[in-house]
């Protein structure tokens, strides 16, 4: 029987992982978070000390990558030559260079081929920014989940606040529209909506009420 796929997309801190990770409990399904993957890529790049801008280095650098994804008590863990860096990879710096590092072709044709054959292997929830659009063209629903970048600053810094980590909710919103920007503009698989997708706005909306909205367009569509 042919898998089921969910392709989640949308902007930094749309909450997308949040969602996707707890729809995929409910569901049974694998989640696979894309964004982790350039995470690990872009962890390797900084450890070269490779320019984001130099093309050739980071194609020779991607011979040397390799990135597979393994699961401990159902929790995505990304292994990067062997090492996990699951705990390395959630910071604003890796955020940042991730964004930078995957607008080369050499970057995204490895990342891809990689999430769809976890894509062909079971059924699953992906979330990222060009699952819809180009990793599972095919996938059977698709949703593009975004919320204003005020909420989504906010959003941000409540999260960071609430770990104890001081920060500036002017700079987070500043590089949020950074991000976006760049992911937005950048020459291949930009983020953009999948004509086939579902808008989601979750501007105004809490966790469990777009978890709903989707688990709802799921069943109207199985
Ligand atoms: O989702 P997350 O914030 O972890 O993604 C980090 C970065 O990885 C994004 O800003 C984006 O540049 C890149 N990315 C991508 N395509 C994906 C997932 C993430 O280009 N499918």
């Amino acid at each position: 029987m042919k898998n089921y796929n969910i392709a989640i997309d949308g902007p930094a801190g749309a909450g997308k992982s949040t969602i996707a990770k707890s729809i995929a409990k409910n569901l049974q399904f694998i989640y696979v978070d894309t964004g982790a993957m350039y995470r690990a890529v872009a962890l390797y790049m900084i450890r070269q000390q490779i320019d984001p801008e130099d093309d050739i280095a980071i194609t020779n650098a991607c011979n040397n990558i390799d990135v597979t994804i393994a699961y401990v008590n159902g929790e995505q863990q990304v292994i990067l030559n062997g090492e996990n860096v699951n705990s390395l990879i959630r910071t604003e710096e890796v955020g940042k260079m991730s964004s930078a590092f995957a607008k080369h072709k050499t970057v995204r044709t490895k990342m891809v081929e990689l999430q769809r054959n976890l894509a062909a292997k079971a059924n699953v929830i992906m979330d990222g920014r060009d699952i819809g659009t180009v990793v599972l063209p095919n996938a059977d629903l698709k949703v593009y989940l975004t919320a204003s970048t005020q909420e989504r600053a906010r959003r941000r810094w409540n999260e960071l606040t609430d770990k104890g980590i001081a920060c500036d909710f002017n700079e987070i919103e500043q590089d949020i529209i950074a991000r976006d920007t760049q992911d937005m503009n950048r020459e291949i698989s930009p983020l953009c909506q999948a004509e086939d997708a579902i808008l989601v706005d979750s501007s105004a909306m809490s966790i469990e009420q777009v978890i709903n909205v989707i688990i709802q367009l799921y069943k109207e569509k199985c």
